[in-house]
């Protein structure tokens, strides 16, 4: 069980949209790791029995929420750059999968992940990859908050061989780790394209029956919108719609190609959206729509997607891309500001996720999960706006302490609890292997 905390800093970012940045404030940290209290410095208890950190040139905020990616694709990164999604995927990824992924790799790549997360400011993540159980013990050891999603797809992989054994085995892991306070378990349909109508329908209506969240890769390229129309006759979001999978309890992840009824049922469904700027760009996927779902009144998140299609799980990078794309595509240099940017990561991510009761924010009786931000780098001086400066000119180079729950995952730029050598051997020695065996046992053809 951690020590109560005092966290003494210079500015307190709350996440809460209605409040501005806070000068010379304390958060104060109970032995559960809920934050208790946020007061003016000079009326800190200073508790003899809480551990006191000086933070006086820095910005204590909420932990960054990534609301989407694939930690142990972590090991893929760099593999395979430069290609269109299509081609990435069935020549590349999914034959290089067939024949390298099991629990180790996903463990290693997970391990891999969650190190850089931590370093950057990100405290709880999303995943969607095969092999869950082992993500999710891997992010329970390391002290991180995730949400895993299960992978349905029909494709056989060494994990499941139908939709009906991911959804078992997947069902499962939610079992297993039913009563953990950092790990919720979700439905992953990968997307719309890889399960037939059947095996929608049933995932939403167990969703509904079992109160769970459903994460998916929706409208991620034209060729995709345009193929369902050419074969079903109607977009993927009409079908989603029809099949009940919209709903408060539904991620949609990218959401590049979007017609005005597809925002609207959006909307009205109360559905979320995760943007991941840099893997749609790098594919050339496209450009999310962000300011119009915004002006509809959806809630946007942010994502990194997995490292193979990024290449990196540094958020703050995605929140800097995601105000630049959001003003480039609207043509005003007023869309998406710095403020509005940090809270989609933040507690619009909690919300994204159904967390922001328990994270997202610095609120009395929320989990302490909490990042500082250190300005005594050049780069990040003079200090005319702390918000402009962590969105703008940080990139996450200058996070120096993370907690969730209280517990220090990174002190003074220093993880915690990851052996970041170790973690670093294990990822070069998975290269090797990879790149000994530069022709996988299954083609793409038989995947596809
Ligand atoms: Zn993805």
């Amino acid at each position: 069980m951690p020590s109560p905390l005092e966290l003494h800093a210079a500015w307190v970012y709350t996440g809460d949209a209605h409040s501005d940045l806070l000068k010379d404030h304390t958060l104060c940290v109970d032995e559960n790791g809920k934050i208790e209290a946020l007061i003016p410095s000079q009326e800190a208890p200073r508790d003899p029995r809480a551990q006191q950190v000086e933070l006086n040139n820095h910005l204590l905020m909420p932990g960054l929420i990534n609301c989407h990616g694939h930690a142990a694709m972590t090991l893929l990164r760099g593999f395979a750059d430069d290609l269109a999604l299509t081609p990435w995927l069935q020549d590349h990824i999914w034959p290089t999968e067939a024949r390298w992924v099991d629990a180790d790799f996903v463990t290693d790549g997970v391990n891999i992940a969650m190190a850089e997360m931590i370093k950057t400011g990100t405290t709880t993540f999303s995943d969607q990859y095969f092999f869950p159980d082992s993500t999710a013990q891997a992010a329970s050891d390391a002290g991180m908050r995730c949400q895993v999603n299960f992978p349905l797809i029909n494709v056989p992989t060494q994990w499941a061989s139908t939709p009906n054994e991911y959804l078992i085995k997947g069902l499962a892991v939610r079992d297993k780790f039913k009563s953990s306070e950092l790990i919720s378990v979700i439905f992953g349909p990968h997307s719309p394209y890889s399960l037939e109508e059947d095996d929608i329908a049933k995932i939403a209506t167990l969703a509904n029956e079992l109160e769970m969240g459903i994460q998916m890769h929706v409208h991620e390229t034209k060729s995709e919108v345009l193929h369902a129309v050419e074969i079903n006759g109607e977009r993927p979001i009409a079908t989603l719609n029809r099949l009940g999978m919209l709903g408060p309890h539904m991620q949609c992840v990218h959401m590049v190609w979007l017609s005005k009824d597809d925002i609207r049922a959006v909307a009205d469904s109360g559905s979320h959206v995760v943007h991941c700027p840099s893997s749609n760009m790098k594919l050339a996927s496209g450009a999310c729509p962000v300011n119009d779902l915004l002006k509809a009144g959806v809630n946007v998140a942010i994502g990194t997607d997995g490292a193979a299609s990024n290449n990196g799980l540094n958020l703050f990078a995605e929140v800097r891309l995601a105000a630049l794309l959001a003003k480039l595509t609207s043509e005003n240099p007023a869309s998406l500001n710095a403020k509005h940017a940090l809270h989609m990561a933040t507690l619009g991510g909690a919300k994204a996720l159904g967390l922001d009761n328990e994270t997202g924010s610095l609120e009395q009786g929320k989990w302490a999960d909490i990042i500082a931000i250190s300005f005594d780098d050049a780069s990040m001086q003079p200090l005319h706006n702390p918000i402009s400066q962590v969105v703008y000119a940080g990139h996450g180079a200058h996070v120096q302490h993370s907690w969730v729950a209280g517990r220090h995952l990174l002190n003074d730029g220093k993880l915690q609890t990851l052996d970041e050598a170790q973690i670093i051997r294990r990822a070069q020695a998975w290269r090797g292997k990879i790149a000994s065996n530069a022709n996988p046992t299954k083609s793409a053809k038989e995947l596809a």
